[in-house]
């Protein structure tokens, strides 16, 4: 009895780093996985070590973009909000198949990790372009050469994210109060790949992503 109540409080201490929107985290498991995928749900890493203080699950898959709700499309990710700086690992081992700077600004860069083992492919943007895996081949994709990505390995930091909320956006009261209307993020996709591609381009051709909570460990 002792041990299981003892238990209970050191699960729901580990929770409390978890702020504002996180809490909606048991209505957004929604979704499917391929039927190869299945074995793997709810089983590969988190990106963000997860007893990082203040994160905030702030944007989940299929709903309008968090930091954009005009938008007119669906998030295609997780997007985990955390201090500028906070290391990112990858959920999955494998290679960084692609690593380029994002199309908005040449502030962000994305890195692009794939397991011919699961046949996935995870993508983690907006990370600091002094990022610790590829610095010196930055931004130029080096696809002859894919960089092999290990357990524990830090394949960047999350940068300052370009912009603030607007105004529009209902900030949660406890997020505001340590982030204010800044956005710094992890934004992680990830897509089932059962064939390696051969090209770069392949890799962006049109699929339809997963939601990533339920391939993530569950909380
Ligand atoms: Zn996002």
């Amino acid at each position: 009895m002792l041990i299981s109540t003892l238990s209970e409080i050191i699960k729901s201490c580990r929770k409390s780093n978890f702020i504002g929107r996180s809490r909606e985290y048991g209505s957004h498991l929604g979704g499917t996985l391929p039927e190869a995928l299945q074995q793997f749900k709810h089983s590969l890493r988190w990106p963000i070590d997860l007893d990082t203080p203040n994160i905030h699950l702030a944007g989940y898959f299929n709903e309008p973009d968090y930091n954009d709700p005009d938008k007119n499309s669906r998030h295609r990710g997780l997007d985990l909000q955390v201090a500028a700086g906070t290391k990112v690992v990858s959920p999955i081992r494998g290679k960084a198949v692609f690593h380029q700077t994002d199309p908005r600004t040449a502030d962000l860069m994305n890195v692009g990790v794939y397991s011919e083992k699961l046949g996935l492919l995870c993508i983690l943007a907006h990370l600091d372009t002094s990022g610790i895996l590829l610095p010196e081949s930055y931004p130029v994709l080096r696809w002859e050469n894919q960089d092999q990505v290990y357990r524990d390995m830090v394949v960047g930091r999350v940068a300052p994210w370009i912009s603030r909320l607007p105004e529009q956006i209902a900030v949660p009261k406890d997020v505001r109060k340590v982030y204010g209307r800044t956005y710094n993020h992890l934004h992680l996709e990830c897509y089932y790949i059962p064939n390696k591609p051969r090209t770069v381009n392949e890799y962006y051709q049109k699929r339809a992503p997963l939601n990533p909570l339920l391939l993530l460990r569950k909380l």
